[in-house]
């Protein structure tokens, strides 16, 4: 058997012993003779598998105790459609930082609901900084303001807000579990969960209690928070399989000692290889020092036919899936929990090789 180092952006890589684990419970899942895919969803067994996953979440993630856990279909883009339909109640605006492709995209999603303000636009600086809080045109009437803390595509974050007065949200789909996060400033996060927490087909909701019963009329049931919550998330047949991949994660995030841990850990990856890019003259990632990513890095080589090379020599090499999004080309290493400092130090190698005979 063989297994490629994978970079991937996402549906990205996961622990081998998930993996494993997954394999080996398939045909008997905790001496129930079946697979956890075929207990039917409103079984005490699946509830209280669900109640005992949420339990592991709070703790992980650090949620605190007015908050629910929502595991629901459509991934991060159905939330984006979500959000406006739960959050405007009888607002007919909202605030939205636009920072990069995902929350553009947000933004395009909630304009079928309601007026949206973009309150600082980082298109001016190609994505790769942000305008000085003094310029962000935040509107105190605005149902909620939105933004996404790490930018997948470029790799851009953001790590502190300034004042905001109306409630948060937040789409943490690729910073989740990646280091400590302060989950109380948010009236609502969400993840998919195909990057740091499992793989595709479920989004982890997290929505602060006094954000429920506001949902617009036109909400269908599946994604109506209210509605799941009520239903601990089975009001609809929940993607049962993506679920069990969140709760085989959190096991594996536990046993590597918690996301304080890994936070560390990730720190140490991103650090690296910021660190060899900048000095070596030959790599170039053009993102403000200010916000880099821990989790996603970009960079270009000098010439298109050099970035072309690399890539092809590297997935040669078993450096599998470094190709930058589409809509802006170059390189791009992910660094997911997954994705090893031993690996991060062997891709460093093979950089070094490529530019010196380059
Ligand atoms: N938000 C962010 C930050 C993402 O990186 C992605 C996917 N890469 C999405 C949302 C969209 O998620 P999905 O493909 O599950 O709709």
């Amino acid at each position: 058997m063989k297994r490629v180092y994978n970079f991937g952006a996402g549906p990205a890589m996961l622990p081998e012993s998930v993996l494993r684990r997954a394999q080996e419970e398939m045909l008997d899942w905790r001496g129930t003779g079946m697979s956890l895919m075929e207990i039917g969803h409103r079984s005490d067994c699946f509830q209280n598998f669900l109640y005992e996953l949420q339990k592991k979440l709070i703790k992980i993630i650090g949620i605190p105790s007015n908050y629910k856990l929502l595991f629901l279909s459509g991934g991060g883009q159905g939330q984006f459609a979500s959000i406006p339909m739960n959050l405007l109640g009888s607002h007919k605006k909202a605030d939205y930082l636009h920072s990069g492709h995902w929350s553009g995209l947000a933004m395009e999603e909630a304009k079928k609901h309601a007026v949206i303000n973009s309150i600082a636009d980082c298109k001016q600086y190609n994505f790769y900084s942000f305008p000085s809080f003094e310029e962000w045109k935040l509107d105190k009437k605005a149902a909620y303001f939105y933004y996404c803390p790490n930018e997948t595509l470029v790799g851009l974050q953001i790590k502190e807000l300034p004042e905001i007065e109306v409630p948060i949200v937040a789409d943490l789909t690729s910073c989740i579990v990646a280091e400590p996060l302060n989950i109380s400033q948010f009236a609502v996060a969400f993840a998919a969960t195909q990057k740091n927490l499992g793989q595709a087909g479920v989004t982890l909701v997290i929505v602060r209690e006094d954000c429920l019963g506001r949902a617009l009329p036109l909400t269908p049931d599946i994604w109506n928070y209210t509605k799941q919550a009520e239903n601990n998330s089975s009001a609809n047949t929940p993607p049962v399989y993506a679920i069990y991949f969140v709760d085989l994660v959190a096991d594996w995030i536990l046993e590597q000692g918690g996301v304080e841990k890994l936070g560390e850990v990730n720190h140490r990856k991103a650090q690296a290889l910021y660190h060899f890019i900048d000095q070596s003259h030959f790599y170039h990632n053009a993102v403000d020092q200010r916000y880099r990513s821990i989790t996603n890095i970009i960079f270009t080589l000098p010439s298109e036919a050099q970035t072309k090379n690399f890539l092809k020599e590297a997935e040669a090499a078993q450096f599998v899936n470094l190709k930058g999004h589409r809509k802006i080309g170059g390189a791009r290493i992910s660094l997911f929990n997954a994705v090893t400092e031993k690996m991060v130090a062997e891709l460093i190698d093979f950089m070094k090789v490529f530019m010196n005979r380059h």
